[in-house]
């Protein structure tokens, strides 16, 4: 049976950032009773016909997780360890912000058994927290790392780049910052603008400016550098990890594994009857919730990915990762040699330009090939 990770989406957040297009809502009140019985129901609906496979992880995120009641995650994960073959190391995260209110519940969190946390440290000075529409301050996200490296073995944070205004120096004082709390993982995100937000129409006005390409090239040099300081090495395009503390969950997706997403907007790639189902849940969460109570899930889309659609997927998430793509279990997962995939003259002139390297049976991009990796896969994958 493949093994499975499970991704549970709480899509409600305190407040909307007005970068994020993420499937987030702001609602005055949440009928968190609602929304527990629904997430258990669906989950026993997609257990029901996955069967009991190995469950290497869980994952809580959103929207903010760590607004759930600790009761409703702590019964998610009794049902998913029991409705699923856990392994003995089972990785659960849940992300958190790092305001006052949710720092003062990561406590519950870890009895409910979550041994992995995400904080959404995002900056670590108040002018860009308050630029980022943050709710919380930078003194309340080492207050919250802190309590989190207390109570979690493992402690990730999440922190965004090339936002406006930022020089180098700063950027590494913060990041030196960050890293000398001992978080065993970092995820970096570059400020992007993303269509349908409030930056995009300050971005569109003129009031928002972000960094030019060779200023955000130059803050990602310095991530690496200073992360490997710590001891955090880059396993992936925006991931670092002390060896052995890479995200196991994430690992599931950029290996081409099987997830399964249970919860408003939630997404899974998930093997059944031979085939590999892309699924999809209603985004928005009242209808979501409806259809569940109505027909025990909130699927809207259920479609095969056949096995081109397999090989791309397989490459796009695969050449992010340091340790590359493994060519027998790629063509054993899509059906498709990893050479047919690939257009010939493309991976040539990359592998001559030191953007891919081969050794044995896995091709993998390089550092620099990973600083160009949209361009090298549009032009390398047929
Ligand atoms: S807290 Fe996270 S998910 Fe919620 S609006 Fe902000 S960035 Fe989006």
């Amino acid at each position: 049976m493949e093994p499975l990770a499970l991704y549970i989406h709480w899509p409600f957040c305190l407040a909307k950032c007005p970068y994020c297009d993420f499937n987030s809502h702001v609602r005055e009140r949440i009928d968190q009773r609602r929304f527990a019985a629904a997430l258990r129901a669906e989950l026993a609906w997609e257990a029901a016909r996955l069967g009991r496979r190995p469950l290497v992880s869980v994952f809580f995120g959103g929207g903010t997780p760590s607004l759930m009641e600790p009761a409703t995650v702590a019964a998610l994960i009794a049902d998913a360890t029991t409705l699923f073959a856990p392994v003995p190391d089972l990785e659960i995260t849940l992300e958190a912000n790092p305001t006052s209110v949710e720092a003062g519940r990561l406590a519950a969190f870890r009895g409910a058994g979550v041994n992995r946390i995400s904080l959404g440290v995002q900056a670590l000075d108040d002018t860009s927290l308050a630029a980022l529409g943050r709710k919380h301050s930078a003194a309340q996200a080492i207050a919250a790392l802190e309590i989190a490296r207390g109570l979690f073995p493992r402690l990730s944070f999440d922190l965004i780049t090339a936002r406006p205004g930022q020089t180098l120096t700063a950027w590494r004082a913060e990041l030196r910052q960050a890293l000398a709390l001992a978080a065993d993982h970092l995820s970096l995100y570059q400020l992007t603008i993303e269509p349908g937000t409030a930056f995009e129409a300050l971005h569109r006005q003129g009031k928002l400016v972000l960094p030019d390409d060779e200023c955000a090239a130059a803050l990602y040099d310095a991530t690496g550098e200073e992360a490997a300081r710590f001891g955090l090495l880059a396993y992936e395009v925006s991931n670092y990890a002390s060896p052995g503390s890479e995200s196991r969950h994430n690992l599931q997706y950029w290996r081409y594994g099987d997830y399964a997403g249970i919860g408003p907007g939630a997404h899974g790639r998930v093997t059944l009857g031979g085939a590999l189902l892309a699924t999809r849940r209603h985004r928005a969460p009242e209808p979501w919730a409806e259809r569940v109570e109505a027909h025990g899930h909130g699927s809207t889309e259920e479609t095969p990915v056949e096995g081109p659609e397999r090989a791309r997927e397989a490459l796009l998430m695969g050449l992010r990762l340091a340790e590359g793509i493994d060519a027998v279990r790629f063509a054993a997962r899509t059906g498709v040699t990893l050479d047919a995939a690939l257009d010939p003259d493309i991976l040539a002139r990359a592998l001559d330009a030191g953007y891919l390297a081969r050794a044995g049976s896995r091709l993998r991009a390089t550092p620099e090939g990973r600083k160009r990796l949209d361009a090298l896969l549009a032009a390398l994958v047929v």
